[in-house]
């Protein structure tokens, strides 16, 4: 019988464990795959501050970049160059590695080529190299990812859509220190080129139809020779409900990735941190109802649930912009003073103070329109 199973070994799940380890829980991390942190799906580019939440070492930066290029289909990109490092490119394997390890020095159990396949009261039922078993747990976190049967087994529903993501390593001369974002390249979403050192970039998309054509298209001006090639999709809006049933669902596995960026590393971990906030203090005072389980979702909404909103927001009214309203954001943008405001505020973990900032501004009321109709637009078809 454990205090915490935590499902999952990924950033969101090996975060929950350690936390949970640390505060004296007695923590068991079920994983099915046989190694930690394969298959890769994902472009391993984290804010500063996400990285830092992940409390790793140096150890799998590969690069660091200090800003990025949004490249229009036509004339010159907009460049918002802070000068200064904003955010890390990673060995997505050797982070997810070295945040499970930390987890089990901090006394996590951990059973890996194993899967939990159903859920009986409060045991999780297993399927593994030792075959079928029933392990209690006083309290399940769920961090299964954007696939998540546990969250389905519990009947707290699925994220509100999903995106595909296609990427491909190259080996490729670009600009170490810029990210370059292409939002022609997936007309629901963006593109991306992602410089990861030593010569090579990760080039990559997500949205929906064809992602292959789309990745070939962008492929076009970077291949030097795929090197890898990644995939995997990406669940925008959170359920309405993310507990239940002795069980509180984290990152992915509760769409908790960020609708203007794609990344779900930053709010997954800060997930994990609140689960196991709750999860210590619900086995301190046995107690598992759901009203004691609800404070986990108040203090996620608390602390990044704005974020959200305003991202999916953003990425509705995106969705309902026609290229050449994209372009004309891009120039609406290209102020000194704007780029100034941009370099000076914006938080790719948290744009929502930066939107509203710049709503403010009378500069950018051109772009605020042009987005404002997208938002309309997408909102009315
Ligand atoms: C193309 C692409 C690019 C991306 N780029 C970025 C980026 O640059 N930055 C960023 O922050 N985010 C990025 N993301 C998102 C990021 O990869 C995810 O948000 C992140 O991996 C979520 O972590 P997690 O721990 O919640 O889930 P996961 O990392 O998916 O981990 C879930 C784990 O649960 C295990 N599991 C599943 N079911 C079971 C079961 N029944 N029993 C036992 N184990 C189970 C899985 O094997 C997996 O190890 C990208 C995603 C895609 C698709």
């Amino acid at each position: 019988m454990y205090d915490v199973i935590v499902v999952g070994a990924g950033p969101s799940g090996s975060a929950a464990a350690r936390m949970c380890a640390e505060a004296g829980l007695r923590t068991l991390c079920i994983e099915e795959h046989g190694t930690i942190g394969h298959p890769v799906q994902c472009a391993g580019l984290l804010s500063i501050a996400a990285f830092s939440e992940c409390r790793v070492s140096s150890r799998s930066i590969l690069n660091t970049v200090a800003g990025a290029r949004f490249i229009p289909s036509e004339g010159e990109p907009l460049v918002i160059d802070a000068g200064e490092p904003k955010a890390h490119v990673v060995d997505r394997c050797a982070l997810d590695t070295e945040m499970a390890v930390a987890a089990a020095k901090a006394g996590t159990e951990f059973r890996l080529k194993t899967s939990v396949t159903s859920l009986k009261g409060n045991c999780a039922v297993t399927k593994g190299i030792g075959g079928r078993e029933e392990i209690g747990f006083s309290i399940l976190i769920a961090a299964d990812g954007v696939r998540s049967s546990v969250a389905r087994m519990l009947g707290l529903g699925r994220a509100g859509c999903f995106l595909g993501g296609l990427q491909a390593e190259v080996r490729c001369p670009v600009d170490p220190r810029l990210v370059e974002i292409h939002p022609h390249a997936s007309p629901e979403f963006f593109g991306w080129v992602i410089p990861s050192g030593n010569g090579r970039a990760r080039v990559g998309l997500c949205g929906e139809g064809d992602l292959r054509k789309r990745l070939a298209d962008l492929l076009r001006s970077y291949d030097g020779g795929v090197l890898q090639l990644v995939s995997g999709a990406l669940p925008l809006g959170v359920p309405n409900r993310t507990y239940g049933s002795r069980a509180l669902i984290v990152g992915d596995a509760a769409g908790m990735v960020k609708p203007t960026s794609g990344g779900g590393i930053y709010t997954g971990v800060r997930a994990a941190r609140h689960a196991a906030a709750v999860a210590a203090d619900c086995c301190g005072k046995g107690s598992f109802r759901d009203s004691d389980l609800a404070r986990y979702e108040k203090m996620w909404k608390e602390d990044f649930g704005r974020e959200l909103s305003v991202g999916m927001a953003l990425y509705r009214a995106r969705r309902g912009l026609s290229p050449a309203e994209i372009d004309d954001i891009i120039s609406a943008l290209r102020d000194p003073d704007i780029v100034r405001e941009i370099v000076e505020h914006g938080d790719m973990d948290r744009p929502a103070a930066l939107v509203r900032r710049l709503g403010t501004n009378p500069r950018v009321i051109r772009a605020a329109g042009i987005l404002l109709r997208g938002g309309l637009r997408a909102f009315i078809t």
